[in-house]
Parts: structure tokens; sequence; C-alpha cells
């Protein structure tokens, strides 16, 4: 079996020699528990946010992280072999479990019948980033039909969900992303009727000429500059669904908070933070939905698959620098 262990908490971008691979040997099963072995494995923006020097405890275990594994060997009914678990097991290739949840908590569950779908489906729409997309969006944002949302992060795995549930919705949805193949993917394929580079367009321009009437949604997945300029253009009593701040994850200094005050008043926004586990009790409904908008073709998902567990570090750091479309997952 091989593990990734952190070494050094990351200082600013992650480098490679922060963590290390190793080898390990398992203990033979206690009752109870079960053997799995890694068939995919997540790369998300939490472990690099997860990571700092106030809160880290350094130990020998894989480092956090979701996967979706095949039991090869089982001691707990629950659990039998040949059967697919998806667990926060971390980066490991094997793992013994007693099915209960580990550190970063989304629930030990054997994979849901998901018909034809591949299996790394449960990483992404079918998963945590589904969720995050699902109830985050339709639980802080109650976006109504008509109304405009706009949504950052819009290529990725949560973001790209995110739009089109708002397009079930009935609503008009701006993506911001980082490249115009993205951009060209979200309003040609996934319906998203417009698109902000905001690498190379002026946003506060764009979004005024694309959004005349104003933002009544914003699902901020960036945080930064980015955000306090579509918050500027938010309607009366509009909705800010705050899901994460990629922009700073990498900050050595806690960057000067952007000025947001002036327009959450005068436009009386209500903003909401939330971490996607505060659904733990109705986890399987956002899968469930969301696995029947794919059945209906209401909801396209795309991942970007990295060959080779010992690559999980470069696919890790491709997705922070955006090169994945979609969930970013590894192929063990
Ligand atoms: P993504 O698949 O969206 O991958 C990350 C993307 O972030 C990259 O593809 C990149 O795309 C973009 N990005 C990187 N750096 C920056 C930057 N400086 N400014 C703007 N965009 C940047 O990841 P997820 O969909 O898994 O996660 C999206 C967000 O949701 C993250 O902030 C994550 O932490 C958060 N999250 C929160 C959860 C919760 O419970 N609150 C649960 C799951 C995710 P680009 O080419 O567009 O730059």
């Amino acid at each position: 079996a091989k593990k990734f262990v952190l070494r050094k908490i990351f200082d600013g971008f992650p480098k490679k020699e922060d963590m290390s691979l190793e080898v390990e040997e398992l203990p033979p099963l206690k009752d109870g528990e079960f053997l799995a072995e890694a068939a995919y494995l997540s790369v998300d923006p939490y472990m690099r946010a997860y990571v700092k020097p106030e809160t880290w405890v350094f130990s020998e275990e894989a480092f956090i992280g979701g996967q979706v594994a095949k039991i090869i060997e089982s001691k707990n009914p629950k659990f039998p072999v040949g059967k697919y678990v998806v667990g926060s097991f971390g980066w490991r290739t094997h793992t013994i479990s007693n099915g209960n949840a580990t550190l970063v908590s989304t629930p030990t569950i054997l994979l849901p019948d998901i018909g034809d779908l591949p299996v790394s489906v449960a990483l992404g729409v079918l998963g945590m980033p589904g969720n995050t997309a699902y109830f985050g969006l339709l639980e802080l944002c109650q976006p109504k039909p008509g109304e405009t949302v706009v949504v950052s992060g819009a290529a990725g795995a949560v973001g790209s969900l995110v739009g089109q549930i708002a397009k079930i919705k009935g609503c008009t949805v701006i993506g911001i992303a980082g490249s115009d193949e993205k951009g060209k993917w979200l309003t040609g394929e996934l319906g998203f009727d417009h698109f902000i580079n905001y690498k190379t367009d002026d946003v506060q321009s764009k979004l005024k000429k694309l959004a005349p009437k104003g933002v009544d949604c914003y699902f901020d997945n960036v945080g930064g500059e980015l955000s306090s300029i579509v918050i500027y253009q938010m309607n009366k009593f509009g909705r800010i669904s705050v899901c994460g701040s990629i922009a700073n994850y990498n900050d050595t200094k806690r960057s000067q908070a952007s000025v947001i005050q002036p327009p959450v008043v005068s436009q009386q926004l209500k903003m909401e933070g939330f971490i996607v586990t505060r659904w733990i009790n109705r986890w399987m409904e956002g899968i469930n939905q969301n696995m029947q908008w794919i059945k209906e073709g209401k909801l396209k998902y795309e991942e970007t698959v990295t060959e080779g567990f010992e690559n999980m570090f470069e696919a890790f750091t491709d997705m922070l620098k955006g090169k994945n479309v979609g969930k970013a997952v590894v192929k063990a």
C-alpha cells in the first residue's frame, strides 16, 4: 500500500517537497473492518485551505481527501467484497475502515446505484461537489425564475453544476472563469447565457453590459477582488452564497479585505457562508436529485482525469492552477 503524507505546512503555493510518498504495510483486518482499494481519488481546493500552521496536526496519517474504492476484503457485512465505497480515506491506495466517518467528515457510504455512470462521479456531480452546488445554491440563494445568477469558478466541479441548476430554475446565468476555452464550454455545452474571463476581460464593465438589470444571486467560489466587483452590482435583497475563496488560499499574508459593506447595506444583501456537511442529514437528497437531472439530460458533468496514484500532487496543483474543467480526479 502507498500513501502521501504532509511533511511541511504549505507556504504559498504547495511544493512537491512538502509531501512524501510512503510505502506502508497494513495489519490484518479485525472484526467489523474492511479493506478497500482506491479506484479514483479526489483533489480539491479545501486540501490547500485546510493546511494552516494554527490547526494542522502532523502525523503519519495519509493526507486528507475523498476517494471511491473497491472493497477487496471484509469482516463487516454492511460493506461486502466487490462493492464500491465512498469515503474520506485520504491520499492512500489501500484503506482499512470500519465504515465510520473520518477526520474531514463526509459520510462513508456504499456507492449508490448509479446505473451506467462511471464510479468517479461519486467524487463530483454525485458526491460532495454536487451537493455543494445543490444545497449551496438552492438553500442560500433561493433563485427565482427570471432572476440573474452569477457564479465564479464557473468551469470547475462546483461552479459548472451551480450554473446548470440555476438554468433549471429558470434564471439567466453568467459564469466567470479563467479561460475563453472554458467559456465556450459553459455557453456552448452547458447552456450558460454569458461568460466573463476574469483574466482578460474588464469584469466590471462586461458584467454591467451582460446584467443590465443587476445581479440577484451570486454564488462565490473565489472571493477576493473579483467578488467585490460582482457584489457592487447586486440588486436590492440580493443573496450571496459564500462557498469558497480560492483566490486567497495561497496567500502568505492575510490580504486587506475589499470594502463590500456599502452595497451590503444599501442593497440589503444577504451574505452567508456554508460548509456542505451542514446538510449531512439530507445527503442523499442532493445526490438523487442531481442523478435525476443527469438522466433527464438537464445536468451535464465533466471530469479531468489524471492517471496514476503517484501523480496525485501534480493533479492537485494543476487543479489549483485552473488546468481542470469540471471535477479533477486521479485514477489510481
Ligand atoms: P474547481 O474544480 O473549481 O477547481 C478550482 C478552480 O479555481 C480552478 O480550476 C481555477 O479555474 C479556479 N481558480 C484558481 N485560482 C483562482 C484565482 N486566484 N481566482 C479565481 N479562480 C481561481 O474546484 P471545486 O469546484 O472543487 O471548488 C470550488 C470552490 O468551492 C473552492 O473555493 C472550494 O474551496 C469551494 N468548496 C466549498 C465547499 C463548502 O462546503 N463550502 C465544498 C466544496 C468546494 P480558473 O481557470 O477559472 O481560474
